[in-house]
C-alpha cells in the first residue's frame, strides 16, 4: 500500500436548479424536521448522558435547537485519557499505511455518503451558507484528512544521508508519550476535523473537546471518522466545561500535546495553566495555537480600487466576518478613496442577511448571544461619540429578534491606531483609514505596528515597486500574505495557514511545516 496522490476536493456549485442545490436542500430540510438530536460524551466508542444538558442553538433563528448536548463531568474526563492511554500502545504501533487509510476512507465518506448531512448540521448549527460550508465542512475536511496523509509521508521519509562505517543511522518518527489535547471553534467544521486528524495520523491519542456551538457537526465528524474505522479510544469526544476539562487533563503528568484553534485570550489563559503545572508533566508539553486577527487589506495608490473593494467585502462579509482571516481593517490610499468607497457601499447594499435555508441570502447572523452584545455595544459605542475618532459609513444596526443578527458595517477612522483598527471583534464590521498617497511606507510601518496580531494581510497594487516594498514592510505582520487577492480562504496543499505573532504558534495548517 502506497499512500495514493492527493488532490483538493473538487467543490460543488449548488447553481440553481443544479441536483446538488436539490440533495442539499432535501438534507436541510429532514434535519429540520428531525432537530434537536442528542449529541452524547463518547469514551472508549461508549455513548454518556449526563446530567449537565447545553444546547446549540441556529444563530439565525435562536429560539430552534439544532441539538442538545451532555457535558462530560471529570470523572468521565478521567476516564476519557485512561481509555485514551490503554489505547495508544496498538494504535502507535499500526503501520502508519493502516493509520492513513482510515483517514482517507474518512474523507471518502465524508464527500460521498455524508456531505450533505454535515454540510447541513454546519450550515444550520454555524450559520454557514451554502458555499461557505461546501469550502469548509466537505473540502477542506477532506483535504486536511487526504494531504496530511501525503505530508507525514514526507515527514516519516526524512533519514539521515551519511553513516559512518560500519553504522546505520535511522531516525524514527514516534507518537508523543502520553495524549494530547484539542480544543476546536465553531467557525470552521473542518478546524476540527484536523486538530484531531492531525496528531492521531501520527499515532497519537488524542481527547477532543469541541465548541459548544458547533457541536453537532464536530459529532458527526466524529461519528465519520468511527465508521471508516478509527478504533475505540483513539479520539474521545468530550464536550464539557472548559475549566472541567483543562482541571483533569493539565494536571497529569502524561499531558504530551496541546492543539488549539480559538481566542487569543483563551489560548494564553491556557497556556499559562500549562506553565503552571510544568513540572509535574513527564514530558514538554508541545503546544499548537491557531488565534485572533486583526487582518488588514491595504491599497497602495496603483490599486485596482473596485476589485479591491469587492475582495474586501468578500473577506470581511463572507460568513459574517467570523472567519480568523476575515479582513477588518484597510488602509486606502486618498486618490483612490470615492472609487473605493462607491464600490464597497454598491456591493455591501447588494447584500441579502437571513436563513441559510434560502440560497440567496449571503450573511445570516453571528454565532450567539454574547457575540451578538459584544459588537451590539461597540456599535452603540460608536453611534454615540465614545470611541473617538471612528464612525459608522455603512450599516451599524443589529436586530436580535429572530437571530444574532449584524448588518455589514463600515466604520471610517481618522486615526490610524483609533480603537477600531486596533480591536478584533469577529463580526461583520470592518474599519478604513484612508491615508495620504505620497506616504506609502510611513502607512505602511504604521499598519505594522498598530495591532499585536499576524494572522492574514493582502496588498493591492499594481505597481510592481510597490508590491516589493509593501510585502516587506509588511513581512512578520501575517503568517498567510496575499497580493491583489483577498486575505481569507487558504486551500490546503496550496496556501498553509497559520499566523505570527499573537496570532499563532506558527505551525501551518495544511502543510508539514
Ligand atoms: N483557513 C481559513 C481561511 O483561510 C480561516 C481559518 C480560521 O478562521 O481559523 O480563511
Amino acid at each position: 500500500f502506497r499512500v495514493p496522490d492527493v488532490v483538493n476536493e473538487p467543490m460543488m456549485s449548488y447553481a440553481p436548479g443544479s441536483t446538488e442545490r436539490r440533495k442539499l436542500q432535501a438534507a436541510l430540510a429532514k434535519m429540520r424536521a428531525k432537530m434537536p438530536f442528542e449529541v452524547p460524551v463518547v469514551i472508549n466508542g461508549e455513548k454518556f448522558f449526563t446530567k449537565d444538558i447545553q444546547k446549540q442553538s441556529l444563530p439565525f433563528d435562536h429560539k430552534s435547537t439544532l441539538a442538545t448536548f451532555h457535558n462530560a463531568s471529570k470523572d468521565l474526563v478521567q476516564k476519557a485519557i485512561d481509555g485514551a492511554l490503554k489505547a495508544k500502545p496498538i494504535w502507535e504501533a499500526l503501520p502508519f499505511n493502516d493509520r492513513a487509510a482510515i483517514f482517507l476512507k474518512a474523507a471518502d465518506l465524508l464527500t460521498n455518503k455524508y456531505r450533505y448531512h454535515v454540510l447541513a448540521a454546519t450550515m444550520l448549527g454555524q450559520g454557514k451558507n451554502a458555499w461557505q460550508a461546501e469550502i469548509d465542512a466537505a473540502a477542506e475536511l477532506a483535504d486536511f484528512w487526504r494531504f496530511n496523509t501525503q505530508y507525514a509521508t514526507e515527514i516519516y521519509a526524512q533519514q539521515p544521508t551519511k553513516n559512518a562505517a560500519l553504522t546505520w543511522n535511522r531516525m524514527e518518527y514516534r507518537a508523543l508519550e502520553g495524549f494530547v489535547v484539542a480544543y476546536s471553534p465553531f467557525n470552521f467544521t473542518a478546524i476540527g476535523g484536523n486538530l484531531v486528524g492531525a496528531p492521531a495520523l501520527m499515532g497519537n491519542v488524542c481527547i477532543w473537546k469541541p465548541s459548544p456551538t458547533g457541536i453537532y457537526s464536530s459529532y458527526l465528524v466524529y461519528e465519520i471518522l468511527k465508521e471508516a474505522g478509527l478504533p475505540d479510544g483513539v479520539i474521545q469526544f468530550v464536550p464539557g466545561d472548559a475549566v472541567a476539562v483543562t482541571d483533569v487533563t493539565f494536571e497529569h503528568p502524561e499531558f504530551a500535546g496541546f492543539h488549539f484553534t480559538g481566542s487569543t485570550q483563551v489560548f494564553k489563559h491556557l497556556w499559562q495553566k500549562i506553565g503552571n503545572n510544568i513540572n509535574k508533566y513527564k514530558s514538554y508539553p508541545r503546544i499548537v495555537g491557531e488565534t485572533g486577527g486583526k487582518n488588514m487589506h491595504f491599497l497602495h495608490k496603483s490599486a485596482d480600487a473596485k476589485h479591491a473593494a469587492i475582495q474586501t467585502v468578500r473577506s470581511s462579509f463572507e460568513y459574517n466576518g467570523q472567519k480568523c482571516s476575515a479582513c477588518s481593517r484597510v488602509y486606502v490610499s486618498d486618490n483612490l478613496w470615492e472609487e473605493y468607497k462607491a464600490a464597497l457601499i454598491s456591493e455591501i447594499k447588494k447584500i441579502k442577511q437571513g436563513p441559510v435555508d434560502d440560497f440567496t441570502n449571503f450573511m445570516s447572523s453571528v454565532i450567539n448571544r454574547p457575540s451578538f452584545d459584544k459588537i451590539k455595544g461597540y456599535l452603540d459605542d460608536i453611534r454615540n461619540g465614545k470611541t473617538p475618532n471612528s464612525s459608522i459609513l455603512i450599516g451599524g444596526k443589529y436586530d436580535d429578534s429572530v437571530g444574532y443578527t449584524i448588518e455589514p458595517t463600515v466604520v471610517l477612522a481618522t486615526d490610524p491606531k483609533a480603537k477600531t483598527m486596533v480591536d478584533e471583534l469577529f463580526g461583520p464590521v470592518v474599519t478604513v483609514y484612508v491615508y495620504p498617497a505620497d506616504k506609502y511606507e510611513e502607512y505602511l510601518e504604521i499598519a505594522d505596528g498598530t495591532s499585536a496580531y499576524g494572522l492574514t494581510c493582502a496588498l493591492f497594487a499594481q505597481d510592481r515597486n510597490a508590491v516589493v516594498i509593501g510585502s516587506n514592510k509588511l513581512r512578520n505582520a501575517a503568517g498567510n500574505f496575499y497580493i491583489n487577492d483577498k486575505s481569507t480562504g487558504a486551500v490546503v496543499g496550496q496556501q498553509a495557514f497559520g499566523g505570527s505573532r499573537a496570532s499563532g504558534t506558527n505551525d501551518k495548517a495544511g502543510s508539514s511545516l
